[in-house]
């Protein structure tokens, strides 16, 4: 297990392209941190600069506290993970898992014994003598991951590892890579552009966007105290609704309903004549009137999903996605009345996006 420290890691490509500014960030031993963000963000870019595949163009990299920039893959002990699983496909399952350590002159005993170990860590056991390609996807994607926990590294990088499974699959293996994980307590940052995979797996995560870190912190953290609109939007399903707009009067309208916003944060009156977004989860409203802003919308289409319903909501030519028990499906096209808690309300400048007052700001 080891500790990395990223100061100030930047990436410019030859080509000029900075697709990495200033990131910044301490993982301790055994944690389990996720880069997250949209495609193009500068996610892999900044875990192959850890692995040691791509330059960095500037700032350090620390591995337990020494300077690791100049250190080759090999030596910085790590192991990677791929999207593409690269196995060797006239290999073995077992010769494919045992390859590196093969490679690195480790005695046979001790390779059928780590071997023996991991396949059953990965419920491989069965498989160990079948080609790759009479492996399913997902047993291929645990192959991999073999390949990578059998070295004991001190850090494991997975590179978008469950995008080329199917849905149902991807949430076995996520189950499966969290076990591994506490199994292995090894220290581990994982890439990934979906949001519930973050969410679900990391201690901490680091939310990107064009080459800039948004926002780090844990599930919660990022949940109930986004920073800025582009984390409040991009944490969360259904993303949170967004009413942007200028203050009039210290108000902002939806469709005809008129918020007004000194309720949540009086301070506002500081932005009058200026954009602001509001915002709120579709989970967080409550049907019919309760304390808080309440509101009415045309009910224009829902969607019943299991245990719950999202209604798309118009008012005017502002919409909104609501999240409600399945049980209180509504019908469409009625005018459905509905309170957003004052807790549940943020405020975000609408020219800088940061936030002004959210649930736990102080005001
Ligand atoms: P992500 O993993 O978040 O999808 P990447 O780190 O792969 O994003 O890429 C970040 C940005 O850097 C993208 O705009 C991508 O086009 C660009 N990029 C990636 N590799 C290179 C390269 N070798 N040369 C120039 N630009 C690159």
């Amino acid at each position: 297990m080891a500790y990395l420290t990223l100061k100030n890691i930047n990436k410019i490509y030859p080509n000029g392209y900075h697709a990495v500014h200033n990131f910044n960030l301490e993982i301790e031993k055994g944690e389990f941190v996720v880069f997250v963000g949209p495609s193009g963000c500068g996610k892999s870019t900044t875990l192959r600069m850890i692995a040691g595949l791509e330059d960095i163009s500037n700032g350090e990299f620390l591995i337990d506290g020494k300077r690791a920039n100049e250190m080759g893959p090999r030596e910085r002990e790590v192991a990677m993970v791929f999207q593409s699983y690269a196995l060797y496909p006239q290999m073995t399952v077992y010769d494919n898992i045992a390859f590196g350590l093969v490679l690195q002159g480790v005695d046979e005993d001790v390779i059928e014994e780590r071997v023996t170990n991991v396949a059953k860590i990965l419920g491989l056991t069965d498989y160990l003598d079948r080609l790759p390609r009479a492996l399913s996807g997902g047993q291929r994607q645990r192959v991999a991951i073999g390949r990578a926990i059998i070295r004991k590294v001190g850090v494991f990088l997975m590179d978008e590892p469950l995008s080329n499974l199917d849905a149902k699959q991807r949430v076995t293996m996520r189950y499966e890579i969290a076990q591994i994980h506490k199994e292995t307590g090894a220290t581990t940052i994982y890439v990934t552009h979906d949001q519930t995979e973050a969410m679900t797996l990391a201690d901490r995560i680091v939310v990107m966007k064009d080459g800039y870190v948004q926002q780090i912190g844990t599930p919660y953290q990022l949940y109930f105290e986004p920073e800025n609109v582009f984390v409040a939007g991009f944490i969360g399903e259904p993303p949170m609704n967004f009413l942007r707009g200028t203050v009039m009067d210290g108000c902002l309208s939806f469709g005809s309903n008129v918020l007004d916003l000194t309720r949540k944060f009086p301070g506002i009156t500081a932005w009058e004549g200026k954009q602001v977004v509001l915002g709120y989860r579709p989970e967080a409203i409550k049907l019919g009137e309760a304390e808080g802003y309440v509101v009415s919308g045309q009910v224009e289409l829902t969607e019943m999903l299991g245990d719950y319903t999202n209604i798309y909501i118009t008012a005017g030519s502002d919409q909104a996605i609501l999240k409600v028990d399945s049980h209180d499906t509504p019908e469409t096209d009625i005018e459905l009345t509905y309170t957003i808690p004052m807790d549940a309300v943020y405020l975000f400048d609408g020219e800088s996006e940061k936030v002004i007052a959210g649930r736990n700001a102080q005001n």
